[in-house]
């Protein structure tokens, strides 16, 4: 398989590389919706938020904190994104699970908010029940 964030965690391929530790890696976007936009991803392989361990997750969750930190510490932005697309209908390119950490300024013209939808009457309790059909019986609860 040819990844090209593989590539970055081997050294293969160039990145401005922001911050590091045994298993993750956090770079800045070479194509920014803003400067300083960043990525932080596990340098094992996973395809996305789906199959990302708990343990890894935690780390790439640990060091997202952390570099957002930075970059609003150093960068002073009036608000920062962070996303992670999932699936290609998501706008996934790259299928090596990442956050996206994005820095926003107050006329910087664009949203993540372009519609909203209306639930009708019941609607509402009918999406929240299927998702419950599967979250109440989690361990998590
Ligand atoms: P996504 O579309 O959520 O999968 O995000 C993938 C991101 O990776 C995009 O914002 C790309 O601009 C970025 N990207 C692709 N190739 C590289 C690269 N070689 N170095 C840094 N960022 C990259
Ligand atoms: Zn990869």
């Amino acid at each position: 398989m040819n990844c090209i964030f593989c590539n970055i965690v081997k050294g293969k391929e160039k990145a401005e590389i922001l911050f590091e530790n045994n298993s993750t890696i956090s770079f800045l976007d070479i194509r920014p919706l803003n400067f300083g936009h960043s990525l932080v991803i596990p340098k094992k392989h996973y395809e996305n938020f789906y199959d990302v361990t708990e343990e890894d997750l935690h780390s790439v969750i640990k060091a997202t904190q952390f570099v957002t930190s930075a970059i609003k510490n150093r960068l002073i932005p009036d608000g920062i994104n962070i996303i992670s697309n999932n699936g290609s209908s998501a706008g996934q390119t790259i299928y090596h699970f990442h956050f996206h950490i994005i820095p926003r300024f107050k006329n910087d013209q664009f949203t993540f908010r372009p519609q909203f939808k209306d639930y009708s009457e019941g609607m509402m309790r009918e999406f929240a029940d299927k998702i419950r059909m599967e979250t109440k019986f989690s361990k998590e609860n």
